[in-house]
Protein backbone atom coordinates (compact mmCIF):
# COMPACT_ATOMS: atom_id res chain seq x y z
CA UNK A 1 0.00 0.00 0.00
CA UNK A 2 2.54 2.22 1.14
CA UNK A 3 4.60 2.34 -2.45
CA UNK A 4 1.63 2.76 -4.15
CA UNK A 5 0.91 5.57 -2.35
CA UNK A 6 4.18 6.68 -2.63
CA UNK A 7 3.76 6.34 -6.68
CA UNK A 8 0.91 9.28 -6.18
CA UNK A 9 -2.15 6.51 -5.57
CA UNK A 10 -4.81 7.67 -3.65
CA UNK A 11 -5.37 4.06 -1.33
CA UNK A 12 -6.97 4.88 1.97
CA UNK A 13 -7.65 2.44 4.59
CA UNK A 14 -11.25 2.47 6.28
CA UNK A 15 -12.41 0.59 9.30
CA UNK A 16 -15.63 -1.03 6.87
CA UNK A 17 -16.64 -1.38 3.68
CA UNK A 18 -19.52 1.33 4.03
CA UNK A 19 -16.50 3.68 4.47
CA UNK A 20 -16.15 3.08 1.65
CA UNK A 21 -19.41 3.67 -0.06
CA UNK A 22 -19.86 7.18 2.32
CA UNK A 23 -15.96 7.67 0.47
CA UNK A 24 -17.57 7.27 -2.96
CA UNK A 25 -21.11 9.47 -1.96
CA UNK A 26 -18.77 12.20 -1.02
CA UNK A 27 -16.71 12.73 -4.29
CA UNK A 28 -18.75 12.05 -7.04
CA UNK A 29 -15.59 12.73 -9.22
CA UNK A 30 -13.34 9.96 -8.18
CA UNK A 31 -14.29 6.04 -8.97
CA UNK A 32 -13.99 4.46 -5.50
CA UNK A 33 -12.94 0.69 -5.82
CA UNK A 34 -12.67 -1.54 -2.41
CA UNK A 35 -10.55 -4.61 -2.29
CA UNK A 36 -13.66 -7.53 -1.36
CA UNK A 37 -11.13 -9.84 -0.18
CA UNK A 38 -11.15 -12.52 3.19
CA UNK A 39 -12.97 -15.40 3.83
CA UNK A 40 -16.56 -15.86 4.70
CA UNK A 41 -16.30 -13.40 7.55
CA UNK A 42 -16.00 -10.50 5.78
CA UNK A 43 -18.35 -11.29 3.14
CA UNK A 44 -21.49 -9.90 4.83
CA UNK A 45 -20.05 -6.26 5.14
CA UNK A 46 -18.32 -6.61 1.59
CA UNK A 47 -22.33 -7.32 -0.22
CA UNK A 48 -23.76 -4.63 2.21
CA UNK A 49 -21.77 -2.46 0.67
CA UNK A 50 -22.78 -3.24 -3.04
CA UNK A 51 -26.10 -3.19 -1.62
CA UNK A 52 -26.19 0.16 0.00
CA UNK A 53 -24.46 1.77 -3.32
CA UNK A 54 -27.21 0.19 -5.33
CA UNK A 55 -29.57 1.71 -3.13
CA UNK A 56 -27.71 4.88 -3.39
CA UNK A 57 -27.72 4.79 -6.94
CA UNK A 58 -24.00 5.35 -7.12
CA UNK A 59 -22.12 5.04 -10.28
CA UNK A 60 -18.76 5.49 -8.77
CA UNK A 61 -18.45 2.75 -6.23
CA UNK A 62 -17.13 -0.73 -7.20
CA UNK A 63 -15.69 -3.78 -5.41
CA UNK A 64 -12.64 -5.94 -6.75
CA UNK A 65 -13.16 -9.61 -5.03
CA UNK A 66 -11.27 -11.83 -3.98
CA UNK A 67 -13.19 -14.58 -1.52
CA UNK A 68 -12.52 -17.73 -0.58
CA UNK A 69 -14.73 -20.37 1.17
CA UNK A 70 -13.10 -22.97 3.81
CA UNK A 71 -15.14 -26.38 3.15
CA UNK A 72 -13.31 -26.46 -0.50
CA UNK A 73 -10.08 -25.60 0.85
CA UNK A 74 -10.74 -28.59 3.84
CA UNK A 75 -12.06 -30.90 1.22
CA UNK A 76 -9.09 -30.34 -1.20
CA UNK A 77 -6.33 -30.85 1.66
CA UNK A 78 -7.94 -34.08 3.52
CA UNK A 79 -8.36 -35.83 -0.22
CA UNK A 80 -4.43 -34.71 -1.12
CA UNK A 81 -2.35 -37.99 -1.63
CA UNK A 82 0.24 -36.25 0.74
CA UNK A 83 -2.10 -35.15 3.49
CA UNK A 84 -0.82 -35.49 7.24
CA UNK A 85 -3.71 -33.41 8.43
CA UNK A 86 -5.05 -35.90 11.39
CA UNK A 87 -7.61 -33.49 12.81
CA UNK A 88 -9.13 -29.62 11.99
CA UNK A 89 -9.30 -26.48 13.91
CA UNK A 90 -12.60 -24.70 12.64
CA UNK A 91 -12.23 -21.05 12.25
CA UNK A 92 -14.54 -19.70 14.87
CA UNK A 93 -15.75 -16.15 13.03
CA UNK A 94 -16.01 -18.29 10.00
CA UNK A 95 -18.45 -20.29 11.71
CA UNK A 96 -20.14 -17.63 13.38
CA UNK A 97 -21.73 -16.75 10.10
CA UNK A 98 -21.58 -19.61 8.26
CA UNK A 99 -22.84 -22.15 11.00
CA UNK A 100 -20.81 -25.65 10.80
CA UNK A 101 -23.56 -27.65 9.37
CA UNK A 102 -21.03 -28.08 6.21
CA UNK A 103 -18.18 -29.93 7.90
CA UNK A 104 -19.67 -33.01 9.27
CA UNK A 105 -19.81 -34.79 5.86
CA UNK A 106 -16.46 -34.10 5.12
CA UNK A 107 -15.61 -35.40 8.98
CA UNK A 108 -16.78 -38.29 7.85
CA UNK A 109 -16.02 -38.36 4.40
CA UNK A 110 -12.26 -38.51 5.45
CA UNK A 111 -12.89 -39.39 9.18
CA UNK A 112 -10.96 -36.60 10.55
CA UNK A 113 -12.37 -34.94 13.68
CA UNK A 114 -12.86 -31.01 13.95
CA UNK A 115 -13.57 -28.87 16.52
CA UNK A 116 -14.87 -25.30 16.16
CA UNK A 117 -12.38 -23.08 17.87
CA UNK A 118 -12.32 -19.09 19.07
CA UNK A 119 -9.80 -16.74 18.62
CA UNK A 120 -9.06 -16.10 22.36
CA UNK A 121 -5.97 -17.78 24.12
CA UNK A 122 -8.45 -20.02 26.00
CA UNK A 123 -10.78 -20.68 23.33
CA UNK A 124 -7.41 -22.43 21.49
CA UNK A 125 -6.67 -23.87 24.17
CA UNK A 126 -10.51 -25.25 24.39
CA UNK A 127 -10.67 -25.88 21.13
CA UNK A 128 -6.90 -28.25 20.72
CA UNK A 129 -8.03 -30.03 23.57
CA UNK A 130 -11.44 -31.18 21.88
CA UNK A 131 -9.82 -31.81 18.92
CA UNK A 132 -6.96 -34.21 21.01
CA UNK A 133 -9.99 -35.59 22.78
CA UNK A 134 -11.91 -36.76 20.02
CA UNK A 135 -8.98 -37.81 18.46
CA UNK A 136 -7.83 -40.18 21.39
CA UNK A 137 -11.67 -41.57 21.80
CA UNK A 138 -11.46 -42.27 18.20
CA UNK A 139 -14.80 -40.12 17.51
CA UNK A 140 -15.46 -38.48 14.12
CA UNK A 141 -17.30 -35.75 14.66
CA UNK A 142 -17.23 -31.74 14.32
CA UNK A 143 -17.60 -30.55 18.45
CA UNK A 144 -18.13 -26.75 18.72
CA UNK A 145 -15.64 -25.36 21.19
CA UNK A 146 -17.31 -21.67 20.34
CA UNK A 147 -20.67 -21.97 21.37
CA UNK A 148 -21.14 -18.52 22.70
CA UNK A 149 -20.85 -17.38 19.09
CA UNK A 150 -21.38 -20.55 16.48
CA UNK A 151 -24.36 -22.10 16.14
CA UNK A 152 -24.99 -25.44 13.55
CA UNK A 153 -27.04 -23.18 11.21
CA UNK A 154 -25.28 -19.77 11.49
CA UNK A 155 -26.68 -16.33 10.68
CA UNK A 156 -28.97 -17.34 8.20
CA UNK A 157 -29.70 -13.29 7.27
CA UNK A 158 -26.38 -12.70 6.39
CA UNK A 159 -26.10 -16.03 4.61
CA UNK A 160 -29.30 -14.84 2.53
CA UNK A 161 -27.50 -11.70 1.70
CA UNK A 162 -24.58 -13.47 0.93
CA UNK A 163 -26.15 -15.75 -1.53
CA UNK A 164 -28.60 -12.45 -3.10
CA UNK A 165 -24.80 -10.80 -4.22
CA UNK A 166 -22.32 -13.77 -4.28
CA UNK A 167 -22.14 -16.54 -6.45
CA UNK A 168 -20.00 -19.18 -6.13
CA UNK A 169 -16.70 -19.53 -8.38
CA UNK A 170 -13.78 -21.69 -9.16
CA UNK A 171 -10.45 -20.38 -7.32
CA UNK A 172 -6.93 -20.11 -7.28
CA UNK A 173 -5.33 -20.56 -3.88
CA UNK A 174 -2.13 -18.66 -3.38
CA UNK A 175 0.38 -21.80 -2.91
CA UNK A 176 -2.36 -24.53 -3.38
CA UNK A 177 -3.64 -23.69 -7.08
CA UNK A 178 -7.04 -24.15 -8.48
CA UNK A 179 -9.94 -25.47 -5.52
CA UNK A 180 -13.11 -26.08 -7.59
CA UNK A 181 -16.28 -23.72 -6.43
CA UNK A 182 -14.02 -22.20 -3.56
CA UNK A 183 -15.02 -18.23 -4.25
CA UNK A 184 -17.01 -16.13 -4.83
CA UNK A 185 -17.30 -13.78 -7.16
CA UNK A 186 -20.41 -10.88 -7.70
CA UNK A 187 -23.41 -12.37 -9.87
CA UNK A 188 -23.96 -10.92 -13.03
CA UNK A 189 -27.31 -8.25 -11.96
CA UNK A 190 -24.37 -6.35 -10.24
CA UNK A 191 -21.87 -6.15 -13.08
CA UNK A 192 -22.10 -2.34 -12.91
CA UNK A 193 -20.51 -2.37 -8.89
CA UNK A 194 -17.70 -4.90 -10.40
CA UNK A 195 -14.34 -3.25 -10.37
CA UNK A 196 -12.83 -6.38 -13.01
CA UNK A 197 -15.64 -5.36 -15.09
CA UNK A 198 -15.33 -1.50 -14.61
CA UNK A 199 -11.54 -1.12 -15.20
CA UNK A 200 -11.40 -4.36 -17.32
CA UNK A 201 -8.57 -5.88 -15.05
CA UNK A 202 -10.06 -9.55 -14.53
CA UNK A 203 -6.87 -11.00 -15.99
CA UNK A 204 -4.82 -9.54 -14.13
CA UNK A 205 -3.01 -12.44 -11.78
CA UNK A 206 0.13 -11.99 -9.27
CA UNK A 207 3.02 -13.83 -9.43
CA UNK A 208 3.96 -16.13 -6.52
CA UNK A 209 7.38 -16.11 -5.31
CA UNK A 210 9.27 -19.45 -6.02
CA UNK A 211 10.62 -19.05 -2.92
CA UNK A 212 7.67 -19.61 -1.06
CA UNK A 213 6.04 -22.85 0.34
CA UNK A 214 3.19 -21.45 2.26
CA UNK A 215 0.89 -24.19 0.50
CA UNK A 216 3.14 -27.44 1.86
CA UNK A 217 2.71 -25.24 5.17
CA UNK A 218 -0.98 -25.47 4.88
CA UNK A 219 -1.02 -28.98 4.09
CA UNK A 220 0.96 -29.82 7.44
CA UNK A 221 3.93 -30.96 4.78
CA UNK A 222 6.37 -28.61 5.79
CA UNK A 223 6.84 -25.97 9.15
CA UNK A 224 7.95 -21.90 8.67
CA UNK A 225 11.48 -22.58 9.21
CA UNK A 226 11.82 -25.24 6.75
CA UNK A 227 11.30 -22.24 4.03
CA UNK A 228 14.81 -20.70 2.67
CA UNK A 229 13.19 -17.16 2.81
CA UNK A 230 12.09 -17.55 6.60
CA UNK A 231 13.02 -14.18 8.12
CA UNK A 232 15.24 -13.44 5.25
CA UNK A 233 13.47 -12.05 2.32
CA UNK A 234 10.15 -13.08 3.87
CA UNK A 235 9.20 -11.25 6.61
CA UNK A 236 5.83 -9.72 7.84
CA UNK A 237 6.95 -6.04 6.81
CA UNK A 238 7.36 -7.88 3.09
CA UNK A 239 5.81 -11.35 2.90
CA UNK A 240 5.97 -12.66 0.05
CA UNK A 241 3.08 -15.51 0.91
CA UNK A 242 -0.24 -15.31 2.41
CA UNK A 243 0.76 -17.53 5.87
CA UNK A 244 2.98 -14.15 6.45
CA UNK A 245 0.60 -11.79 5.50
CA UNK A 246 -1.80 -11.74 8.83
CA UNK A 247 -0.75 -12.27 12.45
CA UNK A 248 -2.66 -15.36 12.28
CA UNK A 249 -0.69 -16.70 9.64
CA UNK A 250 1.70 -19.89 10.51
CA UNK A 251 4.92 -17.59 9.11
CA UNK A 252 3.94 -14.85 11.13
CA UNK A 253 3.28 -16.38 14.48
CA UNK A 254 6.97 -18.49 13.95
CA UNK A 255 8.50 -14.98 13.23
CA UNK A 256 7.09 -13.50 15.86
CA UNK A 257 7.13 -16.28 18.57
CA UNK A 258 10.49 -18.30 17.37
CA UNK A 259 12.17 -15.65 15.55
S1 LIG B 1 8.26 -17.61 5.12
FE1 LIG B 1 7.33 -16.35 3.48
S2 LIG B 1 8.13 -17.19 1.60
FE2 LIG B 1 8.43 -18.73 3.19
S3 LIG B 1 6.61 -20.02 3.11
FE3 LIG B 1 6.22 -18.45 4.64
S4 LIG B 1 5.14 -16.85 3.47
FE4 LIG B 1 6.13 -18.16 1.95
Amino acid sequence: MFSVRAGGGDVRVVYSPLDAVALAEKNPDKQVVFFAIGFETTAPPNVMSVLQAQRLGLKNFSILVSHVRVPPAVNTILGSPSNRVQGFLLAGHVCAIMGYWEYPPLAEKFRTPMAVTGFEPLDIVQGILKAVQLLEEGRVEVSNAYPRAVTLEGLKPAQAAIQRVFMECDHKWRGIGMIPMSGWRLRPEFDEFNAEKRFDVGSVRAEESPLCIAGEILQGLKKPHHCPAFGKECTPERPLGATMVSSEGACAAYYKYKG
